[in-house]
């Protein structure tokens, strides 16, 4: 949904900190947050301007220069695009504009990296590492009127992301908060917007949008792991047994770390490109197309689906799915369908000659057909286009 389709507010209070020990930890996770927000507007200013091509250049590079953790990482990139588009826009109005400095002790949270316990008055905030967590007391005022109480305890206001400022020895919160307009909801959902998504053995997913998310290490890690097993099973020891079990074990638990990055990303996407659902090919199909080797990729890519199932309800995004058929052999600009339009990793038609990477192509068809094809989410929503790198693209 954009922006303008909520009313937004903003809650601003004290805290009270338990320790002088989350103090420190708060206040060292503003300085990693900084230098994440200024090598990221080093690298970003006069190239991009969009959270995820910002995330694209920097975020790899914060993570290795920084302490700071995935999602903070992420945030960092997000908070650089916005400044820089603010300084586009000063420069279309004839004002100056020069690389964003992040200097003053604050730094944005959103609602994974904080939460708010409205009855405890109380809020948790993940600091340097992604787990954990320091808790802080909303120091509300005694008597029950405070304007604060109608967001927090409310149904109707949910809270979205939010700003943390240090000043002069204290802590301040900024939470916003959001509620959709009464009015415009059924005609905000008319032209509402998909997101296609290809599964692969060698990129996991790639969206209609052209979010490639690769599987080399993914598949590196695994084979491996069948080396070894495959060793130890010539051993054929007690020991080597356990050795087995214990490496399963750990692959699966890296295998899911991995799919629930891949999951964030795919919702990221979604949410940035204000679509209202995602939609999958249907894995029963999905198999033929896998080479031998790749049996396993199908509990990859139910247990990818289930992840993203899972944060797309969060989000209040719908997933859906439609039959595999033709997603890989037809042209995504002209719509010919041939087998011979894909060798390997591309596609070119046999038509109109327009190539492109096959994985991409398959994730704008899996879009359009799921729209061409009729389905609709169920609900009051409807859908009638999908998204692409800019812009969506609506089926005639
Ligand atoms: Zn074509």
């Amino acid at each position: 949904m954009a922006s303008d389709e909520y009313h937004r507010r903003t809650l601003i209070t004290r805290l009270t900190l338990r320790s002088d020990e989350d103090e420190q930890l708060l206040l060292d996770t503003i300085e990693e947050w900084l230098d994440g927000c200024n090598i990221a507007s080093g690298l970003a200013w006069n190239e991009c301007h969009t959270k995820s091509d910002v995330r694209q250049l920097a975020k790899q590079q914060i993570k290795q220069k920084t302490k700071l953790g995935d999602q903070h990482a992420t945030l960092t990139c997000h908070e650089v695009a916005g400044a820089i588009k603010s300084c586009i826009e000063r420069r279309k109005t004839g004002k100056k504009a020069s690389q964003p400095q992040f200097t003053s002790r604050s730094m944005t949270f959103d609602r994974r990296t904080l939460t708010v316990f409205p009855e405890q008055e109380k809020i948790t905030l993940t600091t340097l590492g992604d787990h954990s967590r320091v808790h802080a007391t909303l120091c509300l005022p005694e008597d029950e009127s405070g304007y604060q109480y109608e967001y927090l305890d409310s149904d109707e206001w949910e809270y979205t992301e939010s700003t943390l400022h240090y000043r002069d020895g204290d802590w301040y919160i900024h939470l916003g908060y959001r509620t959709p307009k009464d009015d415009e909801p059924e005609a905000a959902t008319e032209n509402g917007t998909v997101l296609g998504v290809d599964l692969g053995v060698n990129r996991i997913a790639v969206t209609s949008t052209a979010r490639f998310f690769d599987a080399g290490e993914l598949n590196h890690y695994r084979r491996e792991c069948e080396k070894t097993r495959g060793t130890l099973q010539q051993s054929g020891t007690q020991s080597a047994h356990r050795t087995i079990e214990s490496l399963s074990g750990r692959e699966e638990r890296y295998v899911k770390h991995v799919l629930h990055t891949v999951a964030n990303g795919i919702i990221e996407e979604a949410l940035e490109h204000d679509c209202v659902g995602i939609v999958f090919e249907e894995l029963d199909g999905i198999r033929e197309d896998l080479p031998e080797a790749a049996w396993h990729s199908e509990w990859a890519f139910r247990k990818l689906k289930d992840f993203v199932e899972y944060k797309a309800e969060f989000e209040g995004l719908f997933v859906d799915t439609t039959s595999p058929r033709n997603t890989s052999k037809r042209c995504n600009e002209c719509g010919f369908t041939h087998d011979d339009n894909r060798h390997a990793g591309q596609f070119e038609c046999q038509s109109c000659g327009k190539s492109n990477h096959a994985d991409y192509n398959a994730a704008k068809n899996v879009a359009e057909l799921y729209l061409r094809r009729g389905h609709q989410p169920s609900g009051r929503r409807s859908v009638s286009q999908y998204a692409l790198k800019s812009g969506a693209r609506t089926p005639s």
